[in-house]
């Protein structure tokens, strides 16, 4: 008496991953409605089992469907846009301001289904995201048929899907009561990462993880400088972090975890949470490598990511289980850590454990959601097989199989891929609308570069300060403070304010043959008290316009900067993203007086030039200006005071910036 299933896989290797690592060398595979019924020899499975669809798996393996922990799937869109960066100008230059133009419910549909096409054909059948609009990514996956955990991203900065994090945590919640209970999408809470995140984000994403029972995504440690931001803000690392504000008490998905201690995967272990290895990811932007070896030794649930294709650059789950053994090994000398079939339990049953669903997937065992994927094995590239060794199936599957020898894949006991096609998803129609958000991404960079200012707009922060400065400079040649405090003490000069700082100013040049093009100041002062202590500093980008617009008589100059944007980012981060022929480097000593001259304002800068070091001191006068006549009356002015300046002792005037000198 046989009973009746949906579909049988049979004659296949079965490699079920379940706690023993059963193997079934001409096994089969019983499969009714959404569920795996039986798994086992073939014979004892035709004997008890009939099924319209019988799959043969001759020469093939059958396998429980990969879990990729980590991804982004809508980057699938920004594959290649911008490489070989560092993290900060990779994110911050190019994906969030073309997220910011781009991002929106089609683009979201389209990526996730080209990623889902993707991952089909390399044997996912699982995914974990966090991107916005993930109600689309969530929806894109299920009518592709596949399994996903779904976060919806929740950052403390203004995302392509909400103007503040209050809106991201209300979209979150909408998003997990619609999709609770779905059978496909696990609904999920993704607050980006420590440093995008609020105390209040991190709260009130804890509790919606709680009350609704869902799991909580995020990144954690992926670089060396998040660590020492976290301990410097904080005064202590990013696990104990997010532990004092609560994230360990939630069903966690970390991903990443590359600069964590000893005591934190202590913490990360004792809270059950998943740990996501992201290999390429992490060399690609050259994080580091994730101690992995450490954790599983220290029995955490450690899974394995993609991460997003934008910085991978595909979704291939083979490729990153073997360079995931093959880091191990490499980075610890000792090619017996992390073996193949370690390695394949981290994308199969480690990897639904790190998710949460181990419950569910990961494995082929009676009674868990049908989600398997049958791979050949006839291909040169693995040809051919010993048998001697029972482990020897994980080697062929880790160091020799590729994505695409996966033949078939089946997820909830619905078919995506027979026979290498794709069943759910036209490739076809995909590729072309990809091809066509791609061209309109190419324009709207090719746009932007076309100017520094368009460049430093897209980054953000920028103030458009359209501001004229009329000024003399001259060369003092001895004691030029006595001289400028002997010249200030002038009758008609009022003195409103004095400082004294140092300034370290960088200019960007584009076009070393064109001096009068558009350069760009990063200008960093330290403000300093009495004592000669450094008390404060800002930092700031400006964009200046030409070298000199207008010379008046006496050397007086008109200059002319246009934007200015509070420098947030390091020296670093804007010479890399802004890529200039050249950078000069002025950095001097000041002391300022704002000085009131026949009721108008002026600044008088005495700067003593270290870098590069000069012996005179420079005497600037400024005064800011709004119109040619303004601009015509302060010029006389400026040159009454360099006079006044003159006759304490020659004050001999050079009409060029100390860039220009
Ligand atoms: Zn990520």
């Amino acid at each position: 008496m046989t009973h009746d299933v949906n579909t049988l896989f049979v004659d296949g290797i079965v490699l079920t991953m379940n706690p023993t690592f059963d193997c079934f060398a001409r096994g089969a595979v019983a499969v009714e409605d959404d569920r795996i019924v039986a798994v086992g020899p073939v014979d004892d499975i035709l004997s008890a089992y009939q099924a319209p669809d019988v799959v043969s798996c001759t020469g093939k393996v059958i396998i429980p469907g990969l879990v990729n922990g980590h991804t982004h799937a809508p980057m699938t869109l920004l594959r290649g846009l911008a490489d070989d960066l560092r993290l900060d100008v990779w994110l911050l230059g190019y994906m969030m301001p073309v997220e910011r133009e781009f991002v929106s419910p089609e683009f979201v549909r389209l990526g996730t289904r080209l990623a889902c096409a993707e991952m089909i054909r390399s044997g996912v059948t699982c995914f974990a995201d966090m991107y916005y609009f993930e109600e689309y990514v969530a929806g894109a996956a299920a009518d592709a048929g596949m399994r996903a955990v779904c976060a919806e991203t929740i950052l403390k900065q203004p995302a392509p899907d909400a103007y503040s994090y209050e809106e991201s945590l209300r979209k979150c919640r909408q998003f997990i009561e619609h999709w609770q209970g779905h059978a496909l999408v696990t609904p999920a809470v993704g607050p980006h990462a420590q440093f995008t995140s609020t105390p209040e984000i991190l709260r009130i994403s804890v509790q919606m993880a709680q009350q609704y029972q869902v799991p909580l995504l995020t990144h954690v440690s992926e670089t060396a400088q998040e660590v020492i931001d976290c301990l410097q803000e904080h005064g202590m690392p990013v696990v104990p972090w997010l532990q004092a504000n609560g994230i360990l008490e939630t069903r966690l998905i970390a991903a990443h975890c590359v600069h964590i201690n000893e005591n934190e995967k202590q913490l990360l272990k004792a809270a059950g949470a998943g740990v996501i290895h992201n290999p390429s990811s992490n060399l690609k932007l050259a994080s580091g490598i994730a101690p992995v070896t450490r954790m599983l030794q220290r029995g955490l649930t450690v899974g394995i990511g993609t991460d997003g294709p934008a910085s991978n650059n595909d979704l291939d789950m083979f490729d990153e289980i073997r360079l995931a053994a093959f880091l191990a090994k490499g980075s610890s000398g000792d090619p017996t850590v992390l073996p193949a079939r370690q390695a394949f339990a981290m994308a199969t049953i480690e990897g639904a454990r790190a998710l949460h669903l181990a419950e569910e997937i990961g494995s082929l065992e009676p009674g868990k959601r049908a989600d398997l994927a049958v791979v050949d094995l006839c291909q040169l590239h693995n040809t051919p097989g010993f048998e001697r060794d029972a482990d020897n199936i994980y080697s062929r599957l880790v160091y020799a199989a590729k994505s695409t020898d996966v033949t078939d894949v089946m997820v909830n006991g619905r078919w995506l891929m027979r026979d290498r096609s794709l069943l759910t998803l036209s490739e076809t129609d995909i590729r072309a609308e990809a091809a066509e958000t791609a061209g309109r991404i190419d324009r709207f960079l090719m746009e932007r570069e076309e100017s520094v200012l368009s460049k430093l707009l897209v980054i953000g922060g920028v103030r458009q300060e359209e501001s004229f400065e009329i000024q003399v400079k001259g060369i003092l040649k001895e004691n030029a403070l006595q001289h400028v405090q002997q010249a200030l003490s002038h009758p008609d000069i009022v003195v409103t304010k004095q400082s004294h700082y140092r300034q370290f100013d960088s200019y960007f040049f584009f076009d070393d043959a064109d001096l009068d093009a558009e350069r760009l100041r990063f200008r960093e002062d330290e403000i300093i008290n009495e004592r000669g202590e450094v008390v404060d500093a800002r930092n700031r980008l400006t964009l200046i316009g030409r070298g000199g617009e207008r010379e008046f008589p006496g050397a007086v100059m008109l200059f002319r900067s246009r934007f200015i944007a509070p420098a947030n980012k390091s020296l670093r981060f804007y010479q890399e993203y802004f890529h200039p022929t050249s950078v000069r480097h002025v950095n001097k000593e000041r002391r300022r007086w704002q000085i009131r001259y026949k009721q108008t304002v002026f600044a008088v800068n005495l700067d003593k030039l270290l870098q590069p070091a000069m012996d005179n001191h420079f005497v600037e006068l400024k005064a800011r200006t709004w119109s040619q006549k303004d601009a015509e009356r302060k010029a006389t002015l400026i040159i009454e005071l360099m006079g006044l300046f003159d006759q304490v002792d020659s004050v001999v005037t050079i009409p060029d910036g100390y860039v220009d000198l």
